[in-house]
């Protein structure tokens, strides 16, 4: 067996209760020696999907690790509304309702075995239901759009993407001849769905992304658990190594150990670094690095873009958009509407919306006031449907809603990454390689497989940090 495939096992196996070889699990038995000898201790800054990985495969190889996390919880964008106790608002839905993400991509992805493993029951998306798409303020299935021009023009630009060969552009560039109502809907299907707008999102990245994907094209919800207790219960060895409230202010890296410095002035060694935080953090330079990160990689970074992002959650007292919908592709304004319910419960009553890009820099200053447009576009998609079922204050009569804006999140600041347009996927590689064998960089905007944005691309680039960290500290 070669070392990464060793690797991956030992991370998905331990705290998953699945019988493992017994040298795979030898760290548990204080009478063995670790795997690895390693006398130092690797920090790794922030405990959302990557941070959290990278933590447990390097505490099943008996290394020492500090996670250091910034927000009082665990998960980062991997957030469940049930486990919020400062938001005021629950759901009526009679399951998880989710912040951040949402849907696993890929039953083989590194979460779709972790799901499996844990026999959870899960709704495919692709099976129980299907998509519909907004032209004009109508909504249909794909089948009975079928005849129209500018849906199939969509659908074959999307299709198309992959083998894009157009040069640096942006999708709305790239994407010549479509009709204004076709641009919408796939302003939605792609500027969107990738973290921003078709007038900022570059083609060349997204299609260099698309050709590298291998896994299965599954939809997955886990029908009654919030992801973030499956991703905690997951992680549940590596919970005592958390330091929450740590945001990490500095690190000096000029010497080994480095010195990393927090928010009060206290200081913490360490000889690797691994930093997982949101590309926005990087970006905003939250972090003060001494020496400075080698200009290389920051050109790089700006390379890629972390708009803002809003997720809307609505409770109505009745499904007006179709029971066995699944996505709602093309609004305007609530420019990719999931219906969360489908295949989990017989109240299927709630809609969760998420917006990314200039549509989110709109609402996300509007604040409270931006459930006006999205009541008024959803009544003009559904006759007026929207206001008349949503959920109302029994005193009050005000619309009850509940929205994250993520940029005001001040350890996210934004949505996904996403590539701008003259991004390449070597900038990806740039973005993730180490510095001065000391610093190592993951998270989803440093995966290398074509999963950036996603659970799968933060997951995938804890195997490869962890991979780089060990040869380094093994050499
Ligand atoms: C609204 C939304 C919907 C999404 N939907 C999906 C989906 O359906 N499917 C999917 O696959 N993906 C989805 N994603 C993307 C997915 O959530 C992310 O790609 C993934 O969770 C990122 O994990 P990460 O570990 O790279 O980063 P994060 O989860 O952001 O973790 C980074 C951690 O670093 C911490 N941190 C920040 N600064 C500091 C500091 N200075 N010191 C210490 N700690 C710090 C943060 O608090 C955070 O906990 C969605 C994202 C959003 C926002």
């Amino acid at each position: 067996m070669n070392r990464r495939k060793a690797l991956k096992q030992i991370g998905l196996g331990l705290s998953a209760g699945i019988a493992l070889p017994p040298f795979l699990t030898s760290c548990k038995d204080d009478n063995l020696a670790p795997e690895i000898n390693y006398d130092g201790t690797i920090a790794i800054i922030g405990a959302g999907a990557a941070g959290l990985y990278a933590a447990d495969i390097l505490r099943s190889k008996g290394v020492n690790v500090i996670v250091l996390e910034a927000d009082k919880q665990m998960g980062g964008r991997i957030r469940s509304l049930r486990n919020q106790n400062d938001i005021d608002f629950q759901s009526d839905a009679d399951f998880p309702v989710e912040l951040g993400a949402e849907i696993t991509y890929g039953s083989d992805s590194i979460f779709g075995r972790i799901i499996q493993n844990y026999n959870l029951p899960v709704v495919d998306l692709n099976l129980v239901a299907e998509d519909q798409y907004i032209l004009d303020s109508v909504v249909k299935n794909s089948t009975d759009w079928g005849g129209d021009s500018d849906f199939v023009a969509v659908q074959n630009f999307i299709s198309g993407l992959p083998n894009y060969s157009g040069g640096s552009a942006t999708i709305d560039a790239a994407a010549t001849g479509l009709t204004s109502r076709a641009k919408a809907l796939l302003n939605s299907q792609v500027g969107n769905f990738y973290g921003s707008s078709n007038t900022r999102l570059g083609a060349v990245g997204i299609s260099e992304e698309l050709s590298l994907q291998s896994l299965g094209n599954q939809r997955l919800m886990v029908k009654s658990n919030p992801l973030q207790d499956v991703l905690l219960s997951r992680f549940s060895n590596v919970k005592p190594l958390v330091q929450l409230e740590t945001q990490v202010k500095s690190i000096d890296y000029q010497s080994e150990p480095a010195i990393i410095t927090d928010q009060n002035g206290n200081q913490i060694e360490a000889n690797k670094i691994i930093i997982t935080v949101p590309l926005s953090i990087l970006k905003n330079n939250v972090i003060d690095f001494s020496p400075a990160l080698p200009a290389t990689k920051l050109s790089s970074a700006s390379k890629f873009g972390m708009d803002k992002c809003i997720r809307v959650i609505l409770d109505f007292k009745k499904n007006f958009w179709g029971e066995a919908s699944a996505v709602i592709w093309g609004g305007n304004t609530a420019l990719q509407i999931l219906n969360p319910g489908v295949g989990r419960s017989q109240f299927i009553r709630t809609m969760t919306l998420t917006i990314y890009g200039s549509k989110a820099d709109e609402l996300s200053a509007m604040g409270d006031d931006m459930i006006t447009p999205i009541l008024s576009e959803l009544d003009s998609i559904y006759d007026g449907q929207a206001t008349l079922y949503i959920r109302r204050d029994l005193d009050s009569n005000e619309v009850v809603y509940h929205y994250t804006d993520w940029s005001m999140n001040e350890f996210i600041q934004g949505g996904i990454s996403y590539p701008l347009v003259n991004a390449t996927q070597a900038d990806r590689n740039v973005l993730a390689e180490p510095v001065n064998d000391i610093l190592f960089f993951a998270g989803e905007a440093t995966d290398v497989e074509g999963y950036a944005g996603t659970i799968q691309g933060a997951m995938a680039s804890a195997e490869r940090v962890v991979d780089e960290v060990v040869s380094v500290i093994t050499a």
